[in-house]
């Protein structure tokens, strides 16, 4: 469907360099998951088969500018951020849409200031039952068919995850969720599990180990809720609610994670149980981790090996997905997140977000010296094209690439082959 200045997503959204690599992986066909190596001369940049733009952000960025495109004079409103990735939030604010919800979950616009007659759109992550039901006294139903068609942009990956959850809850099970507490898609999963099933959100690993002493009756039960405070559902009572219990999981969480979580588990139910009964104590979900989260992790852990300098990972400070491309990068080079090319200060100095410290720190000397110099250029789920390709471009830039390096690099794109383990 077109609508003039774009047609899944704004045109503009779009780079040369990044439309040329993927032309060139499309051409490959769906045979290799190695990395596209671009050649400029004194730099290399290799790119992981899979990046950027996921299915559930293009739809929602597609249905939020039909939207403001095609109902140019309805007041249009979004409950918070459509995706994480401030490029896109801000564009549509130009275009006149406002936030319900500031990032820190403070209230913008009263339940009184909507009408029936407003466009209110519900981000990819969704959003709680609470606010839907803050919807509709404002006139505005969010169950109706049209609404969910036209404005309700959640992904159905997210979605798929609410289900699962729902039949985990009718199966009688506790639900688990592997996820960041305050992250928007944790809260709506959190909010539409908990109808069926009481629910627990754990952060990770470590997470998982107080949650595994508190089954084993190593920890005293006042414990819980100090360690697990707000965390849990309505009601949640840990004698009760522990002897049966499943794990579901925020789709952008780290893969590796999820499982080191659902071991913990599983173990300390089989612990407690016995393995006998295991089976009714513990459901074996597979992970509820989405295909292009999965897919963008895998392709990234493939580019690890190719012995490159620095990463750059492309993406909003907020992004749940882009900072775990972050964390994978890290542990083979140095990795730094910037949210674009403006970040790149020189190269002496890069502006750049640490997730972990939630801070933005600005580092020197981050370009090595050698020529030519390898970096890995990737970026999260929600990033337009155009903010890598700008940075594949200030790179080139940089290093001294030679005019029209770029136009023969694109010309000589290949795959790059990791070394066959020994
Ligand atoms: S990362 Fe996955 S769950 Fe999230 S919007 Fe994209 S496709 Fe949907």
């Amino acid at each position: 469907m077109a609508y003039g200045q774009f047609d899944r997503v704004p045109n503009h959204y779009a780079g040369p360099v990044i439309q040329r690599i993927k032309e060139f992986r499309r051409a490959v066909g769906r045979r290799s998951s190695d990395p596209t190596l671009l050649p400029l001369g004194p730099l290399e940049v290799l790119v992981p088969r899979h990046f950027g733009f996921c299915f559930g952000v293009e739809r929602a960025i597609h249905m939020a500018f039909s939207a403001v495109v095609s109902e140019p004079t309805r007041r249009t409103f979004l409950v918070s951020e459509i995706i994480h990735n401030p490029l896109v939030n801000q564009e549509l604010q130009e275009r006149g849409v406002r936030f319900l919800f500031d990032a820190h979950g403070q209230r913008q616009v009263s339940e009184g200031e909507l009408t029936g007659e407003d466009i209110v759109l519900i981000p990819a992550f969704g959003t709680t039952l609470q606010v839907e039901e803050s919807l509709r006294r404002s006139g505005i139903d969010t169950n109706d068919s049209g609404f969910r068609e036209r404005y309700d942009t959640t992904c159905p990956f997210v979605a798929k995850v609410w289900k699962r959850g729902e039949e985990l809850g009718r199966a009688g099970y506790t639900v688990i969720i592997h996820g960041k507490f305050r992250h928007e898609e944790t809260q709506a999963t959190q909010s539409h599990t908990q109808r069926h099933a009481p629910t627990l959100v754990v952060l990770d690993k470590a997470e998982a180990l107080v949650l595994r002493d508190h089954i084993l009756g190593r920890l005293p039960p006042a414990e819980f809720a100090r360690q697990f405070a707000g965390k849990w559902s309505e009601g949640f009572d840990p004698q009760r609610d522990l002897q049966r219990v499943a794990v579901v999981n925020q789709t952008t969480m780290l893969a590796a994670e999820t499982r080191e979580v659902a071991d913990v588990l599983r173990q300390a139910m089989a612990e407690r149980y016995g393995q006998a009964d295991l089976a009714w104590h513990w459901a074996d979900t597979s992970d509820t981790l989405c295909y292009a989260t999965n897919q963008n992790q895998n392709a990234i852990h493939r580019v690890l090996a190719c012995g490159a300098r620095l990463a750059l990972v492309v993406g909003g400070y907020n992004s749940s997905n882009t900072s775990h491309l972050l964390e994978i990068c890290s542990a083979a080079m140095p990795s730094y997140l910037i949210a674009d090319c403006r970040e790149i200060i020189d190269g002496t100095r890069l502006r750049h977000y640490d997730p972990t410290t939630r801070q933005t720190l600005e580092t020197p000397d981050w370009l090595p010296a050698e020529r030519p110099l390898r970096v890995v250029v990737t970026s999260g789920a929600s990033c337009p094209d155009v903010l890598v390709n700008q940075v594949v471009e200030r790179l080139a830039d940089l290093v001294g690439c030679a005019q029209g390096s770029l136009e023969r690099g694109l010309s000589q794109l290949r795959l790059w082959v990791p070394p066959e383990a020994p």
